[in-house]
């Protein structure tokens, strides 16, 4: 298969028939890059994880990319026209929010949905709507849409996780453009979302390898137990 992007942490190949296959590797990085460990088994875990969401979405009817797990570590999804845009749904306050804002963690606060413009060498800067569109990177209308499809989306997977004993915290999706309609694209998982626990809000996420506060790998597994179970 041809190689068309790798990023930190994902590759995505052209599968041939027209459609991309995505690959979690086992790699984790942070701070943009300036930490990075391979954890093995860990792009399984998240191929698991992914697999649980999208699904779910797809049964409330979510418009989304995703096709079929093919494999341990990858799916098969619809190649669409990505947004290079980040937009992050929060409930609570955590993370670049409580840095920016002076804001403790754990704050009920949402759902607020934010936009970042996907720029690595301007660290992904906190963007306004009429900001998005003066820059060309998408039409007013595209981005009311993507905002209703975060929120539909941040209400699909906030009740199911909190239905496994998890509170999304907050999280980030990609959406793009496949034969004109927007679909929910790229991952749904530890990496791209905050996971508490419901009782204790002990982190099970990214965040453990971020604050270098115990093994990603564990808090991974749990994640994937409890949405299974
Ligand atoms: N996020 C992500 N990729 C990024 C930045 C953020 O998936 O490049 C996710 C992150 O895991 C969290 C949410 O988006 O669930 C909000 O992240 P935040 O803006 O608080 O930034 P961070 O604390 O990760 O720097």
């Amino acid at each position: 298969m041809k190689l068309l992007q790798r990023g930190k942490a994902k590759s995505v190949y052209a599968s041939g028939d027209g459609t991309v296959t995505i690959e979690f590797r086992d790699d984790i990085t942070a701070g943009n890059g300036a930490k990075h460990d391979v954890l093995k088994g860990k792009g399984s875990l998240l191929n698991a994880i992914n697999e649980i969401f999208f699904k779910e979405l797809s049964s409330h009817a979510v418009p989304n990319h995703y096709f079929e797990s093919i494999s341990e570590n990858s799916f098969k999804a619809r190649k669409v026209d990505i947004i290079p845009l980040e937009i992050v749904v929060r409930n609570y306050s955590a993370g670049s929010f409580c840095k920016r804002y002076g804001i403790e963690t754990g704050k009920k606060i949402g759902p607020i949905v934010e936009f970042f413009i996907k720029n690595d060498a301007l660290n992904d800067p906190l963007v306004c709507k009429d900001v998005v569109v003066k820059l060309n990177v998408s039409t007013i209308e595209t981005l009311n849409k993507a905002e209703k499809l975060a929120l539909k989306v941040n209400n699909v997977i906030s009740e199911f996780s909190e239905n496994h004993g998890l509170i999304l915290a907050d999280f980030k999706i990609e959406v793009g453009f496949h034969d004109g309609e927007l679909l929910v694209s790229d991952e749904i998982t530890p990496d791209t979302c905050r996971f508490w626990d419901v009782k204790t809000h002990e982190s099970l996420d990214k965040d453990v390898y971020r604050q270098s506060v115990g093994d990603p790998l564990i808090a991974y597994k749990e994640v994937l137990r409890r949405l299974s179970s």
